[in-house]
């Protein structure tokens, strides 16, 4: 007999079927009478067990269940009476009446309970054993929220002629402001990959290959020291268009994100529609944060407050007195402040096109137009202090690439974490990524990062200092 999700029975009184799951509640009334509350990936059904009405091996077997057991059962659906009726179920018009049961695994009494919510129970524990955390409903819920969200962003952006395409993860390093993860080559004795902390340069590329419209659920590595509720790999809704101008990206961005919260989160309501858009130096004067919460009311969980901020100075000082990028190196001013990039006067009144998306009081995301002419490349890069031979070393094939016919682009790169985190009213990003890191950036359920073999790290032409 073919298996039967738990949310299809349901609409299948009177028939018989076969469902799998595991035991999430067992209710034992009197000697005769069980109730297993039986669980898979789409909900709980009640199965009933009389036990006068089984054989003696059924009976027995029914006895000798405990929680998470993993079960197949066949029995029959039936409708409950009106009495019986659970509304907060949604198998709770109907139950199963066994006909058969086979063990198909048993269990250990599991470290924490997951029938109810595990945010209560030691996190260290939680994350050794993810895989049970995972098990229970709340955790499910984030993890099909995660999934509607992502797959509502593809077809979105499919249908807007976008194409994906995967990037490389063993790169070299790029100047975005974050220290990168790096990746010894075993080959080439003394040289490394780094991983990605976006795919910034290769989407850019991707222009220049003609692609015109490019996005990628991309996976972004910041190997930074672990301050709040950060990860040391989070994921980006990465993308980039050509024969745009700032106006396009950030229309196309924001129909995106209404669309996607009336779809993946209809219970939810956007404060304001356009989005609100601050300029930096009003939304520092008027909320002290370039990434103010923009809601009336901070109690309600269903509200949203989406809105832009723009008009970033491109450059500030750095401590040693010279000039570094606020946001993106890759970035290209303001059309009418080119003419002082170019000249590389009044560099701190030039204003960068990056655009950042707010989302009560986060950063939702980021990105801009890019300088797509090797001259104006250049000079960002002159102006932070780089030598010819160091803008060749590090950016010449971005220099060369552009000479190639780049076409105009931009883009941007909305965090998912944080989006579903908000979407899902969670307290923090490692109650919607499947398998997170702890604060300080350890998995303890796989023991990563851990200490290696002499022999492996030889391999890598590594010799530790102790
Ligand atoms: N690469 C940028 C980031 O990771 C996003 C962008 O400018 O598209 O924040």
């Amino acid at each position: 007999m073919n298996r039967t999700f738990i949310s299809d029975t349901p609409s299948m009184a009177g028939q018989t079927v076969r469902v799998n799951g595991w035991v999430n509640t067992l209710r034992k009334m009197g000697d005769k009478l069980v109730f297993i509350d039986l669980r898979d990936a789409t909900g709980l059904v009640q199965v009933v067990a009389y036990k006068p009405d089984l054989d003696e091996a059924t009976a027995a077997i029914v006895d000798s269940l405990k929680p998470e057991f993993v079960l197949e059962i066949e029995g029959e659906v039936k409708a409950r009476g009106a009495k019986q009726i659970n509304p907060d179920m949604i198998t709770g018009t109907i139950e199963i009446g066994i006909k058969s049961i086979t063990v198909l695994n048993t269990s250990e009494t599991l470290p924490f309970q997951i029938d109810s919510d595990t945010r209560v129970v030691n996190e260290e524990l939680r994350l050794k054993y993810r895989y049970l955390d995972l098990r229970s409903e709340r955790m499910h819920r984030n993890l099909v929220l995660r999934d509607n969200v992502e797959t509502f962003f593809r077809k979105f952006l499919h249908e807007q002629r976008f194409t994906e395409v995967e990037t490389p993860i063993l790169t070299k390093g790029t100047p975005e402001g974050a220290r990168e993860f790096l990746v010894p080559s075993r080959v080439h004795p003394g040289k490394m990959y780094v991983l990605p902390q976006s795919p910034q340069q290769f989407k850019q590329l991707l222009m220049v290959g003609g692609v015109e419209r490019y996005f990628q659920v991309a996976r972004c590595f910041r190997d930074e020291d672990q301050r709040g509720d950060r990860q040391p790999e989070f994921t980006q809704l990465d993308m980039e268009m050509s024969f745009v101008d700032r106006e396009d990206v950030m229309q196309l961005v924001e129909t995106m994100m209404i669309e996607m919260v009336k779809a993946c989160a209809p219970e939810k309501r956007i404060q304001q529609i356009p989005f609100p858009r601050l300029s930096y130096d009003e939304a520092m004067s008027k909320y002290g944060s370039d990434k103010p919460d923009l809601r009336e009311d901070k109690d309600d969980p269903n509200l949203l407050a989406f809105g832009w901020v723009i008009d970033f100075p491109f450059f500030e000082k750095t401590e040693e007195g010279g000039w570094t990028f606020t946001h993106n190196p890759f970035s290209s001013p303001k059309p009418e402040h080119m003419e002082m990039l170019m000249e590389k006067k009044n560099i701190g009144d030039i204003l960068t096109t990056q655009y950042d998306i707010v989302l009560n009081g986060y950063e939702a995301g980021g990105g801009s137009i890019r300088n797509h002419k090797p001259d104006a490349l250049r000079k960002v890069f002159e102006v932070m202090g780089f030598t010819d031979e160091q803008i060749n070393e590090q950016f010449g094939h971005m220099l060369e690439a552009f000479s190639f016919g780049a076409p105009p682009h931009g883009g941007i790169a909305p965090g998912l974490d944080r989006l579903i985190m908000i979407l899902a009213n969670e307290p923090n990003i490692r109650e919607v990524i499947a398998i997170p890191k702890t604060g300080d950036a350890r998995d303890v359920m796989m023991g990563a990062p851990s200490e290696m073999p002499k022999r492996a790290l030889n391999d890598v032409h590594i010799q530790l200092k102790s």
